[in-house]
């Protein structure tokens, strides 16, 4: 069968798939127009199906740190396909990845991985209510953990830009038992705490919020909820699906030095494949099955091919790496601030706000002129330059966006 088109590859979608995608965001429908049919990728680069190059700020909306095929990776990849698997039992893969995230991130004594963001957080969750003897949990307003009937109540990410604030088909009595904060607002956490005194299981948190856009942790709040959750015996869960590895070489909670009780991962552990896991203190995660009375299990979880990809990932994130990457984030982020645009950045994650200030949280993210937003998208895109298709999407940006492709970005938008 030969390469189709762009345009007759979305047609066969658009017959197969809701909405002709398999994740929300990649329809466009944030931006309008129609989504592209991806055919390639290299380092800073994908390639649509009529031969179109872009510059990539979406990396798969945060796995590729490292950019795409890195040669490590698909070496790493192309041995441990070739020395077949899985087995349905342990290899050294999943020890080895496990031990380095345990290096870099010391907060995590045990840990469990699993083949989604999605079913980390849900499972941290369950740990969580088991260790606590508590129903409720308490996110925050356009903080997003995965699609989790819990967790799909005001969320963030592609639940932002479809306007739906919960979702179809979770029911009212699993909506009830999350209760919703506002983020950077410590006094709407300790109200919820208050109200429902004894009763909360946890806390679950992106310690940088990623999916409203980037709000960054005002000064003092992760430190406020590790008081306010110790206070109220709540578990304190940072969901670092898309800090982790990202935003420090041990997450955000070595960036801003608070340490949760445990930690949800995914992405950029996968080296672009699909992975979660989820860990913290041992006697925590030493209550999942079989250690312990939490059930969670998963036929291709700790994949061997995953796990490679994943180490062969981390292995490249040295402490070099970090001040590179983040010294070319820096100067786009100057770039568009000189361009008059407005700038929220943490580490390699960015977003342009279309509003006068950079919002602090989910309410004022949403007074952004979405239109405006569309317009710079669309623009930057007929200029070669990929944008995340929504104005509640962090840009995403590798140690393979050099300072060509920052300086093509800056000049694309200030035209
Ligand atoms: C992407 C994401 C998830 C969900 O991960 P999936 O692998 O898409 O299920 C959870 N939490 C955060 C913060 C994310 O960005």
């Amino acid at each position: 069968m030969s390469i189709g088109t762009v345009a007759a590859w979305r047609e066969r979608a658009a017959r197969l798939f809701p909405g002709g995608v398999n994740s929300p965001v990649r329809a466009y429908r944030a931006v309008g127009g129609e989504q592209p049919i991806m055919v390639r990728g290299q380092a800073a680069f994908a390639w649509d199906a009529d031969g179109n190059r872009y510059i990539d700020y979406v990396g798969a909306f945060g796995p590729l740190m490292i950019g795409h095929a890195h040669p490590a990776v698909v070496e790493a990849i192309r041995t441990a396909v070739e020395a077949g698997g899985p087995f349905g039992a342990t290899t050294p893969a999943e020890v080895r990845l496990a031990e380095l995230i345990r290096s870099r991130m010391p907060s995590i004594e045990r840990l469990r991985f699993v083949n989604s963001g999605t079913e980390a957080a849900m499972s941290a969750l369950r740990v969580a209510r088991a260790a606590t003897g508590r129903d409720l949990v308490i996110k925050f307003e356009g903080g997003y953990h995965g699609h989790a009937d819990s967790m799909l109540v005001d969320a963030g990410s592609g639940a932002v830009t479809l306007s739906i604030p919960g979702s179809a088909g979770v029911t009212k009595s699993v909506a009830a038992e999350t209760l919703v904060a506002t983020y950077n607002d410590l006094s709407s956490v300790a109200a919820q705490l208050d109200t429902h005194r004894g009763m909360v299981a946890a806390v679950i948190v992106e310690p940088v919020a990623a999916n409203m856009g980037v709000v960054p942790p005002a000064p003092g709040f992760l430190t406020g909820l590790r008081q306010l959750t110790d206070r109220a015996g709540a578990v304190l869960i940072f969901d670092e699906v898309i800090t982790g590895f990202r935003v420090a070489p041990g997450g955000a909670q070595e960036l801003y030095g608070v340490t949760p009780d445990l930690t949800v991962l995914g992405k950029i552990i996968g080296g672009g494949l699909p992975v979660g896991a989820y860990g913290g203190r041992a006697e925590l995660i030493d209550l999942v099955a079989p250690a312990g009375p939490v059930y969670q299990a998963g036929t291709l979880s700790g994949h061997p091919v995953v796990m490679a990809a994943g180490e062969a990932t981390l292995l490249q994130l040295t402490p070099d790496v970090y001040t590179a990457i983040e010294a070319r984030a820096d100067r786009l982020q100057e770039g568009l601030r000189r361009a008059g645009m407005s700038v929220a950045r943490v580490g390699s994650l960015l977003t342009v706000f279309f509003r006068d200030m950079a919002p602090v949280n989910f309410r004022e993210a949403k007074e952004c002129d979405t239109l405006a937003f569309g317009k710079f998208f669309h623009r930057m895109r007929a200029a070669g330059v990929l944008l995340p298709p929504s104005q509640f999407e962090a840009w995403f940006l590798s140690t393979a966006h050099y300072d060509a492709g920052i300086d093509a970005t800056l000049a694309a938008a200030s035209s």
